[in-house]
């Protein structure tokens, strides 16, 4: 088999929404007039973002994932998506399941695989994917405002505990290790969540790196500060109530604070719009916890819950140069 047959096997599928899917120069793609293009790009490197004998059909539904968090954490709407492949071979199971597992999650968000590029060499996955927003309306880093709740969507911290018990730094329950590997290889991007936040929300992002790190860059882009309450953070990760799960304060810390590939949106908005801000996560079927506030003077502070500061560098973020 040839580029062009797995191609046509595994990755050509009619469209419904666009004029004009695989197989063409170009892809042409249907935008309601008025709106604006939502792009974002994101590159999952074998042995970087993932283990190389990781599920396919997880790696498929990951790698759109991610891609389609950024929509989310943008509250815009997926419309279609471009696909760049190098693989090390043709392995047809392996192709089969991880379409399998992309196309299906695709599906799931009426967001089309339309085009792509499909090359020879190490194993690396590269989407790019479009969507749509109202003009003005999207979400940004930038708007966080003194005074504003910072609320975070989901469970934190699961990812990098998957994490952790795969590169056998700390050992889990059989069953804690299967959900918390559930967070890291499938997470779900919070599409409704940004959507009902438009209009409610100051600012947002997904959490990729740890929630410190990316929320540093929300305060950076609005020129403000933030304290963040850590315990509040905590209770929101699914494995704080196994009952069997006995880690240190330090290691549950880093799992949510500095634990990457969670995911979740992060996002602020005005104290005067708390029940706005639960009836979203209630339209969108999507629990939201509130984890702090921004404030007026700049950095970043954490506390516990008795509001007693927690020295932060402890928890770096991921940084692929750092
Ligand atoms: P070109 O040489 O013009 O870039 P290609 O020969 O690389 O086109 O690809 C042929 C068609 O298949 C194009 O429409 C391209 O978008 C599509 N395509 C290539 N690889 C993929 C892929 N992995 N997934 C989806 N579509 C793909
Ligand atoms: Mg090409």
């Amino acid at each position: 088999m040839g580029e062009f047959d797995l191609i046509a096997r595994h990755f050509a599928r009619p469209v419904k929404r666009a004029a004009l899917g695989v197989g063409d120069d170009c892809a042409l793609l249907r935008v309601a007039p008025g709106m604006q293009l939502a792009v974002s790009s994101d590159m999952l490197v074998a042995g970087c973002h993932f283990f190389e004998d990781v599920n396919p059909a997880h790696l498929g539904h990951k790698s759109l994932a991610v891609n389609l968090s950024d929509l989310a954490a943008s509250g815009a709407t997926p419309l279609a998506f471009t696909l760049a492949l190098s693989l090390p071979g043709i392995d047809e199971p392996w192709l089969k399941a991880f379409a399998d597992g992309l196309l299906r999650l695709a599906d799931e968000h009426e967001c089309e695989l339309v085009g792509g590029d499909t090359t020879h060499g190490p194993l690396n996955i590269c989407i790019t994917i479009f969507g749509e927003v109202p003009p003005g309306q999207a979400l940004l880093r930038s708007g966080a405002r003194a005074g504003d709740d910072i609320w975070v969507s989901g469970t934190l911290g699961d990812a990098r505990l998957a994490l952790d018990a795969r590169l056998g730094r700390i050992e889990l329950p059989p069953d804690a290790f299967e959900s918390a590997l559930q967070r890291l290889e499938r997470p779900t991007p919070r599409l409704a969540l940004g959507r009902a936040l438009r209009g409610i929300a100051t600012s947002a992002l997904d959490l990729s790196d740890g929630l410190l790190g990316d929320l540093s860059h929300i305060i950076e882009q609005s020129q403000v500060g933030a304290q963040v309450d850590a315990d509040a953070a905590l209770q929101t990760m699914a494995a704080r109530n196994h009952p069997a799960l006995r880690l240190h304060d330090d290691q549950w810390y880093q799992c949510v604070l500095a634990g990457g590939d969670d995911y979740e949106l992060v996002f602020t908005a005005p104290a005067s719009r708390r029940d706005q801000v639960m009836a979203a996560a209630r339209m969108a079927d999507t629990p939201v916890t509130r984890i702090g506030g921004i404030t007026k003077e700049p950095g970043l502070r954490v506390v516990d819950r008795h509001g007693k500061p927690l020295a932060r560098q402890r928890w770096a973020s991921f940084d692929h140069f750092a």
